[in-house]
Formats: C-alpha cells, sequence, structure tokens
C-alpha cells in the first residue's frame, strides 16, 4: 500500500471540494485505487463509510469522496456526535474484484490517519470487511456482534438498519405532530414508501403497528413478496406509480436523486420523510418542494440512526468518549429518539426564517461543527516517517 495527499490546487478544480482536512489517495493490491477523505474534524475523529464502486475514473471517485464525506460532517453534527466527517471510496466492482488482501490493505490506509478517520460498511462493503479491515487498525466499527467482547458490546454491534428505521419513524411522527398541529396520529394517515429492502421494510413495520395505512413499491418481486408476507394488509403499485399516489407522507427508502422537477410536480402528499440519502437531485429542489407546501425533512437530518448506531460502537471499543455518553443499547435507541426533536428543531428554524428545511438544516449542523471544539488536532502534514513506512506514490495527478 503506498499513498500521497492531494493538494489544493488540484481540489480546487472539484465542484464539491470545500477546504476539506485531507484528501488522500492509496494504491492498494493489484493497483486498485481508494481515496480516503476527511471533510471536517473540529467534533472528534471523522466517521464514514467505506464504497465500493466501479467508478469509471479518479475524478469521479474524487467527486464522490468530497460529496460524501462533507456530508457525513453535516450528519455527524445533526445527530448530536461528537464526531466530524469522512468517507472512503476504493475504485472497483465489489462482485469481482474485492478480495480479503484487498480490504487489508484498507486496514492500512485507515490506519495511516492514526485515529482522525474511522471506516464502517457503506455500499459494496459489509460486516465481513470490516473484520478484514479490523486486522490492520482498530479505527473500524459496525462489526459483527460476535467479534465484540462481553455482552454489552455486543448488545451495540451489528446491523444498523433497523436503528436508521427507528430514527425515521421518530422523524416522521414529529413532521406529523407540526403538519397536522397535534390533530393527527399515524392511524388516520397513509404513508407511500419506496423501497421495502433493510431499511424501508423495518420502518413499514413500526409504522403499520400505529395503525398507518400503507402504500408501498420496490423493483424486487422478491422483496416485494417478504414485505407482503411481514405486513398483511398493504397496497403494493409498480416503481413508476409511487411518486403519484394519494397519501399523507412519502418516505423515500431506496435511492438517491429521486426528487426531481419531475417527481415532485406529481406528488400528492403532504410530507417527504424517508431514509434515502441525497434524495434532492439538486439543492434547490427543496424549495420547489416548499413551494408545493410539502414539508420535506432533509435525509440526512432523519436517517441517522445508523451513523447514532456504529458510534456508539466506536465511542465503546475506542474508550473516545468525549461527552461522557452512558454507553448501552439503552442510551443509543434514547439517543435515536431524538431525531425526532432535532426533526422539530429544524422545521421551527425553516418556518421562523421562512426558508427551504434544506437550507436550515445545513445552518443548524455549521453552527454545531464550525464552532466545535478542536477535539481532533488533524495534520494533513503526514510526516516523513510515515510515508516511508507507507511508500509514497509521490505527485498529485489523477490516473483517468
Ligand atoms: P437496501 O438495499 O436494503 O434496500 C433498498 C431497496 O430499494 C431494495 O429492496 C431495492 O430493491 C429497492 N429499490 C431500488 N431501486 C428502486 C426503485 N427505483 N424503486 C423502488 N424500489 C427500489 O438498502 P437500505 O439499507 O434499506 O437503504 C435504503 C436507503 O437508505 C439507501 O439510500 C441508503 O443509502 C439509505 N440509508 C441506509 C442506512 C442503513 O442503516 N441501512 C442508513 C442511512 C441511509
Amino acid at each position: 500500500m503506498s499513498f500521497n495527499d492531494l493538494g489544493s490546487e488540484l481540489l480546487d478544480e472539484f465542484d464539491s471540494y470545500d477546504d476539506h482536512e485531507c484528501v488522500r489517495r492509496f494504491v492498494l493490491e493489484d493497483n486498485i485505487v481508494a481515496f480516503i477523505a476527511v471533510h471536517n474534524a473540529n467534533l472528534g475523529p471523522a466517521l464514514g463509510g467505506c464504497r465500493m464502486m466501479p467508478y469509471a475514473t479518479e475524478t469521479e471517485a474524487v467527486n464522490d469522496v468530497l460529496r460524501l464525506s462533507r456530508g457525513m460532517t453535516y450528519k455527524n453534527a445533526l445527530a448530536g456526535l461528537p464526531l466530524g466527517g469522512g468517507k472512503a471510496v476504493i475504485i472497483g466492482d465489489h462482485r469481482t474484484q474485492k478480495t480479503p488482501e484487498l480490504m487489508q490493505a484498507m486496514g492500512a490506509a485507515v490506519e495511516s490517519f492514526e485515529g482522525n478517520y474511522v471506516t464502517a460498511e457503506d455500499s459494496g462493503s459489509g460486516e465481513e470487511d470490516m473484520v478484514e479491515i479490523a486486522k490492520f487498525t482498530e479505527h473500524v466499527t459496525g462489526l459483527p456482534p460476535e467479534m465484540l467482547e462481553g455482552s454489552e458490546y455486543g448488545e451495540l454491534g451489528g446491523n444498523p438498519s433497523p436503528l436508521t428505521a427507528l430514527g425515521c419513524y421518530h422523524g416522521i411522527k414529529a413532521a406529523i405532530a407540526h403538519r397536522y398541529n397535534n390533530k393527527k396520529t399515524l392511524a388516520d394517515l397513509t404513508i407511500s414508501i419506496q423501497g421495502v429492502g433493510a431499511v424501508g421494510l423495518a420502518l413499514a413495520q413500526l409504522l403499520k403497528q400505529d395503525g398507518a395505512k400503507l402504500i408501498i413499491t420496490d423493483i424486487s418481486e422478491e422483496g416485494l413478496t417478504r414485505a407482503k408476507k411481514e405486513l398483511g394488509d398493504v397496497e403494493i403499485v409498480k416503481p413508476d406509480e409511487i411518486f403519484g399516489v394519494e397519501a399523507d407522507v412519502f418516505a423515500p427508502c431506496a435511492m438517491g436523486g429521486i426528487l426531481n422537477d419531475q417527481t415532485i410536480s406529481e406528488l400528492k402528499v403532504d410530507i417527504v420523510a424517508g431514509a434515502a440519502n441525497n434524495q434532492l437531485l439538486a439543492s434547490h429542489h427543496d424549495k420547489v418542494l416548499m413551494g408545493k407546501e410539502i414539508l420535506y425533512i432533509p435525509d440526512y437530518v432523519i436517517n441517522s440512526g445508523g451513523v447514532i448506531c456504529v458510534g456508539y460502537e466506536y465511542f465503546r471499543k475506542s474508550d473516545y468518549n468525549p461527552q461522557d455518553f452512558n454507553i448501552e443499547r439503552g442510551s443509543m435507541v434514547n439517543h435515536v429518539e431524538r431525531i425526532g426533536q432535532t426533526v422539530t428543531d429544524n422545521i421551527l428554524a425553516a418556518q421562523e426564517q421562512g426558508r427551504p428545511t434544506g437550507e436550515t438544516a445545513d445552518q443548524l449542523a455549521e453552527e454545531k461543527f464550525l464552532k466545535g471544539g478542536a477535539l481532533a488536532d488533524m495534520n494533513d502534514d503526514t510526516s516523513e516517517e510515515d510515508q516511508a513506512n507507507y511508500g509514497s506514490t509521490g505527485g498529485t495527478r489523477l490516473v483517468q
């Protein structure tokens, strides 16, 4: 494994560059290239997942790692975690190019940040990959519960999706309370859900328990069959019909970029609130939603249950716990439930300022991390000794 840091003269060319603290290019096993970006570590070590995707060019990968790491700074800050924002991307097909050796090299890459970057699973990586990464660094979370010593560890480890769903459920309830002046509950409402995978199905179950009527869709027949079996009485529509159905709340739980001029014009709901990352195709689409009097809950505000879950696991295993959180499952669940209050704070700030919720969420997050306590003294000048240990690829040009 070898690496070099990208300089600001090169990074300035990227739209998503936002004075990131450190962006490092790695050459791993079989010349596979990876990037790790730390956007901002004012609040603490930068936590964000490790994505593996067959990006067409290094430029595309850098754009993604810059954008995603910045997003993690905002998400972690609003989630009330003493963590900064970072992300890792590996250029490659996770189905054909991922090997234990590759992930171990990624572990060494994470370790080069000496604790200022903490990794976790993301698209194209899973628990089993975190196990390989953990052979070379302690700064990894989202490990299988059985790997964590002691029952308290086990209670914290494992799949974060149910916690993401729980946070969304509380966020949706807060949005409903505001929108309907506490006059309606889930039992009075219809919720449409796009995607009944790990998060969407768990969310559907929580909503159904409270008596909500559900309309669901998925591109996977298998997923729909499982959902029907677990949910019972539920209406199923085709994937392209979900935007136009009559409902009170639309919960996107599949993929990003789905709120655009076309789909927003079809919506017949009062609220959009769901787990999918990067739901707005462009940042101005929160204004378009506001123009249609649809209350939009920004994705990163409502979907932070998963990062709270892996964050608590990291606090426990690393002994890094500057806010003295009570690190056990009950407190972690309470922390996830407070997403409801964060959603309310965001809605009230937007209402007071007459601005879209996406803008005020960013402002609330910036108030937290820009004045953050500089807990991690991120040093983006890699020492000569580190370079000697890992080897330097020299130069800052990207291979296209
Ligand atoms: P998943 O892969 O388990 O589920 C996604 C589901 O969406 C699948 O069933 C898939 O078939 C379906 N889908 C894909 N394209 C679709 C389309 N066009 N129309 C309808 N259905 C479609 O993923 P997940 O873990 O449930 O995550 C869902 C979303 O939430 C993703 O955007 C993810 O980034 C985000 N998210 C997840 C977590 C987590 O803890 N898992 C945390 C934060 C954010």
